[in-house]
């Protein structure tokens, strides 16, 4: 079965978005006629070096950054690794790491596989959310030791929405001269973010997070901040990563940083708009519809609803015969019928759990894509539900 492009209601944008066409235009001549080595004595290689160096600029703008303070990888992931091996290179007297239960794969995967990574043995301070995602800072101030090389937390929950206050974190770890990573794949290009008048020491963004391609990814290390490389090789990026540069894919996300930036309005009043209206329709039409995450204290793009009594990836199969693309905070398809570590660490009821769907919204999405959810959700929920053994109609 394919779904054409043209026919899909795109509501994943949390999970992957599409490539912006301005940002195609500007890849191109780096993908056919400008082949060149920046690295290369040649003018030919040179001007290549020149369209990165204004990348460059263009994303540490975004970023209220300099442009010397990124440095471009392959993906977010890499970027999050980058950031939380350096620091622990940096102390290896010390054996203490502090971050959340909510992370992204990306940060939690490595956390749970440190020793076998590392061949150290390290004490991990997960802290706990409330009900609504958010986090106690006053917890997180108690949480740090002396004996703490880094903290790592999230700016925005990719499956919620839900922001941290990481400028406040960022500023307690400060005083007690501890690294502070944050994993921002989510928040960049979706609301402001000033990194000069804050204390955060490295940030992670993804370019397929904010249509730019996938395959490209940024850490921004602060000048100042220690820093021991994950990729050695070539003096490629001052030294901190090695291998020839993803030329076509880093002037994409400069040009995706300066559109995320120019779309930030609209990411803030229409998108925010849109994915308001789906939600109040969604939680009124349907019964037994509970809102996951705090609801002001989130990204304006997302929105992530429980269903009680029915099977998120059931939900999904059936939107997908519309076209309707989200995802679901349950994962059947490992063979577990586990509801995401997000949703439990949040104590979201089992019923509830394993019905939440996320829709993650863009510039690109329309109102009349929101009316038709919203035309076809509460059906779908229904004759689910018919098929429930745990729904009774009440
Ligand atoms: C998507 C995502 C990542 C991973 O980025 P990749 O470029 O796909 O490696 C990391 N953290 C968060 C919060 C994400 O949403």
């Amino acid at each position: 079965m394919s779904a054409s492009p043209d026919k899909v209601i795109y509501m994943d944008n949390n999970a992957t978005t599409r490539i912006a066409p301005e940002v195609v235009d500007a890849m191109m001549p780096y993908l056919t006629d400008y082949y060149g080595n920046p690295s290369s004595m040649h003018t030919f290689g040179g001007q290549v070096g020149l369209a990165i160096k204004q990348a460059r600029r263009e994303i540490a703008d975004l970023l209220g950054a300099a442009p010397e303070e990124i440095v471009f990888t392959s993906c977010g992931t890499e970027s999050d690794s980058t950031a939380i091996l350096s620091a622990l290179q940096t102390y290896p007297e010390k054996n203490h790491i502090v971050t959340t239960r909510v992370e992204h794969p990306a940060v939690k995967t490595l956390c749970d596989n440190l020793e076998i990574f590392t061949g150290r043995k390290y004490h991990i301070t997960r802290l706990p959310v409330a009900s609504d995602g958010t986090i106690d800072v006053r917890q997180f101030r108690d949480s740090l030791t002396d004996d703490t090389a880094i903290v790592s937390v999230m700016w925005a929950n990719n499956e919620t929405g839900v922001l941290f206050p990481v400028e406040e974190m960022a500023d307690i770890a400060k005083e007690r001269d501890i690294l502070f990573h944050t994993d921002a794949v989510q928040a960049v290009g979706k609301m402001p973010i000033n990194l000069k008048e804050t204390n955060i020491n490295f940030l992670s963004l993804s370019g397929h997070k904010l249509h730019a391609p996938k395959g490209i990814g940024v850490l921004y290390v602060r000048k100042g901040t220690p820093f021991i490389p994950f990729m050695n090789g070539g003096h490629q990026e001052f030294g901190r990563r090695g291998g020839t540069e993803n030329v076509a894919s880093i002037i994409g996300l400069g040009k995706a940083c300066t559109l995320a930036a120019e779309n930030m309005g609209a990411e803030n009043t229409r998108v925010k708009m849109l994915r308001d209206r789906l939600e109040q329709g969604l939680l009124r039409s349907i019964p037994k519809s509970l809102l996951n995450g705090h609801p002001e204290e989130r990204l304006p793009n997302t929105t992530n609803i429980s269903f009680e009594y029915v099977e998120g990836e059931a939900i999904l199969l059936h939107m997908n015969q519309y076209n309707i693309c989200a995802s679901s905070g349950s994962a059947c398809t490992s063979g577990s019928l586990e509801p995401s570590h997000v949703l439990r660490a949040m104590g979201v009821p089992f019923t509830a759990a394993h019905g939440s769907i996320r829709f993650s919204l863009s510039v690109y999405n329309t109102e009349e894509e929101v009316d038709f959810v919203l035309a076809t959700m509460p059906s779908i929920i229904a004759k689910l539900r018919e098929l429930s053994p745990f729904w009774e109609d009440e």
